[in-house]
């Protein structure tokens, strides 16, 4: 039997991509040796406030420029393309079909740890990946470890803690930064810094 191709999901709005999710992303491939990690921006996030989050375009433009000298990066327009709403376990679901040799790593923050249990059919994303988590805000490991362990006990899933330290960047704080006009160097690689001024995005 052939190995496993293993591949990293990491889904976000993206609205902007920032240094927080290129990190996890890495460490997430080292650390669990992944052969690739797909970005996915989302469609029509329906838990935002959608006045603010730029269309998918955009934040696959900005995506594509993040990840661009990564070779084993890539971006996956498969949930920006979707009419309507777009669910994780949907996105997950349809990878598995279409890849079975494809064993999926769903990569994420702390806060995402809390918050996926009201998301849509959170089982069925659980049976779909295995998931990777790293910490966020004032979440320490131990508070990690036992949410972890209550979704393991409820859902059967598959979670794993990595090892990154602390990122304290969001994409609320740098679009905050952006409309004070402050500066959001070094937050964001170069060429989305660079995208972001020329296009005057997140501005008042
Ligand atoms: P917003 O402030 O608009 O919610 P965000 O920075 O949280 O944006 P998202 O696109 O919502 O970015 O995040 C996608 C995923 O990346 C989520 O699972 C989130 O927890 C994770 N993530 C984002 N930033 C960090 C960070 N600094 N450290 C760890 N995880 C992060
Ligand atoms: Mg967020």
């Amino acid at each position: 039997m052939s190995p496993l191709k293993k591949t990293g999901i990491m889904g976000g709005t993206f609205n902007p991509i920032h240094l927080g999710h290129l990190v996890i992303a890495e460490k997430a491939r080292e650390q669990f040796e992944l052969d690739e990690v797909l970005f996915m921006p989302s469609g029509i996030p329906y838990m935002k406030d959608c006045r603010e989050v730029l269309p998918g375009q955009i934040r696959t433009k900005m995506t594509e420029l993040a990840i661009r000298t990564n070779p084993f990066f890539s971006v996956s327009t498969m949930e920006v393309e979707r009419e309507g709403r777009t669910y994780t376990y949907e996105t997950l679901e349809c990878l598995c079909g279409q890849n079975p040799d494809t064993e999926y790593y769903f990569i994420l923050g702390a806060d995402s740890l809390w918050h996926m249990e009201a998301w849509k059919h959170p089982e069925r994303i659980f049976a779909a990946s295995h998931i990777l988590a790293a910490v966020r805000e004032n979440k320490s490991m131990e508070e990690m470890e036992k949410q972890a362990s209550h979704l393991r006990e409820k859902f059967g899933a598959r979670i794993d803690l990595l090892q990154t330290g602390q990122l304290e960047i969001s994409s609320s704080m740098i679009r905050g930064l952006c409309r004070e006009e402050k500066s959001i160097r070094y937050l964001v690689p170069e060429a989305v810094y660079d995208y972001i001024i020329q296009n005057k995005l997140y501005r008042k």
